[in-house]
């Protein structure tokens, strides 16, 4: 034991008790994929005592590019089955359980439950939000990470400790999330990043007191772009629809229901022969509604009515979270499609009347706009009741106070890379008294609109412009 371990066991932060610590420790890893590839190898190597990775997916040469624990003689195989062979040969002294399954709502308690730490290696939204809340729920420490495209975040998450993933990002993104395979992936940053998420689990296990810190409050980011990292201070909302309340109350959404695949209101616009359908109340369709919308009420949904006989509907509330109930409840029925307009009526609102300024309207028609306002309409109550009643304009939105517009205006710049408009609100933040944390965390809810775009980049612009504003 001491000849694998010496290099370690040397650091005055493991020590031979840090390595009883780890031969004691239990970790499980979601997927085996790209991040999974590079935390496992790391955890065996450092003696984690009972290793668990579960996946369902099997060895596609595509994969290799930077799923680096396989190789040609592990092709069509289960994955599970190639990492716990490859992690035994690395070290014989642990116990690795490969489970070939989906994590889903029958097995997560017992496998949560018999573990210590948890690690995000999933690529998909459902699941990661799944093992998010689960982990809140099961008081569970996890260590989450998401690379896209050239840029990646790892922190963690332990509710009670820190933030939850809802109290940064509410809900998963339901637009157009690019994955791997649509997005493209630097295999070496997803390697720097499972090597990232690893370390973490590493002190977790080891206990992290004084000495060790780890990133529970703190948000890495990286851009590989330029090589700029960054860690953020993200912090719990006293709100958190999970974990602000009694665990008890948090209900988990297995992972394998199909998303609602939401629209913008340029494409929808677009569309023809397609039905809107209206799943708001009587009284909200009558104060406005998109025309020739036909108004069907979550409502008599729920309880029974029958939908008309459409093959193609585009849905929409005021939010999206009714579309999304009424979309599970048309799938029962002969619907060949169904689509949701992101960011609901108030979007097309915006679109298509009661904005003033030039800026305005180009910020709201870009793609993601709705979208990302929706965020923030998500986190400042008093933005949604001025967006709905101003038809969506900000400059009209007359009960905002300053900070808050400004707050709002800097997410969305950051989330559409807008980069002289962001620095000219941070610069005008900076006059009303708005924070460099506030400014950070406007950020990266901004750029949670597609993936996790730019929040690098956005957060440069801002500090060029904070430290312009200071000296000046
Ligand atoms: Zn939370």
């Amino acid at each position: 034991m001491s000849e694998r371990y010496a290099k370690q066991i040397i650091l005055p932060e493991i020590g031979p008790a840090g390595q009883k610590r780890l031969a004691a420790g239990r970790a499980l890893c979601v997927g085996a994929g790209g991040l999974g590839c590079a935390v496992l190898p790391y955890l065996a190597g450092a003696g984690v005592g009972h290793i668990t990775v579960i996946d369902n997916d099997r060895v596609d040469r595509s994969n290799l590019q930077r799923q680096v624990l396989f190789g040609e003689s592990s092709l069509g195989r289960p994955k599970v089955e190639a990492a716990a062979e490859r992690l035994t040969d690395l070290n014989p002294d642990i116990e690795v359980r490969g489970l070939n399954a989906r994590l889903d709502l029958d097995n997560i308690e017992a496998l949560l439950t018999e573990h210590d730490v948890i690690i995000d290696g999933s690529d998909n939204y459902a699941t990661k939000y799944l093992v998010a809340d689960a982990c809140v729920k099961f008081d569970r420490p996890l260590v989450y990470g998401s690379v896209t495209g050239m840029e990646a975040l790892v922190t963690v998450f332990h509710a009670g400790h820190g933030p939850c993933l809802r109290c940064l990002f509410p809900e998963a993104p339901t637009g157009w999330v690019p994955n791997c395979a649509e997005a493209g992936v630097l295999g070496s940053l997803v390697g720097m990043t499972g090597s990232l998420q690893a370390s973490e689990a590493i002190k977790l296990l080891l206990g992290c007191n004084g000495e060790l810190e780890s990133l529970c409050g703190r948000l890495w980011a990286m851009d590989a772009r330029d090589g700029h990292s960054r860690l953020m201070a993200v912090r719990r909302r006293p709100d958190c629809a999970v974990c602000s309340g009694s665990v008890d109350n948090i209900v988990l959404h297995g992972a394998t229901a199909p998303a609602l695949r939401e629209i913008d209101v340029a494409e929808a616009a677009t569309l023809t022969d397609w039905t809107f359908l209206d799943v708001r109340e009587p009284d909200e369709f009558a104060a406005g509604h998109i025309s020739g919308a036909v108004n069907l009420p979550l409502s008599d949904l729920q309880s029974g009515h029958t939908p008309p006989n459409l093959s193609r509907c585009v849905l929409y509330c005021e939010s999206g979270a009714r579309c999304r109930t009424a979309a599970e409840i048309l799938r029962r029925y002969d619907y060949q499609d169904i689509r949701g307009l992101r960011g609901g009526y108030p979007a097309w609102q915006a679109s298509t009347r009661g904005l003033h300024s030039t800026q305005d309207k180009e910020l709201f028609m870009s793609n993601d706009i709705p979208y990302t306002f929706g965020r923030f309409t998500d986190r400042f109550p008093e933005v949604a009741a001025a967006h709905s009643q101003m038809g969506g304009s900000l400059d009209s939105a007359g009960p905002l106070d300053e900070k808050t517009r400004a707050l709002v205006k800097i997410g969305i710049c950051a989330g559409a890379r807008l980069e002289s408009a962001l620095k000219s609100h941070v610069r005008r933040a900076r006059q009303h008294g708005v924070s460099a944390e506030e400014i950070e965390h406007a950020i990266v809810l901004g750029t949670n609109t597609v993936g996790f775009p730019s929040t690098v980049a956005a957060w440069q612009w801002a500090s060029k412009a904070l430290a312009d504003s200071d000296k000046g």
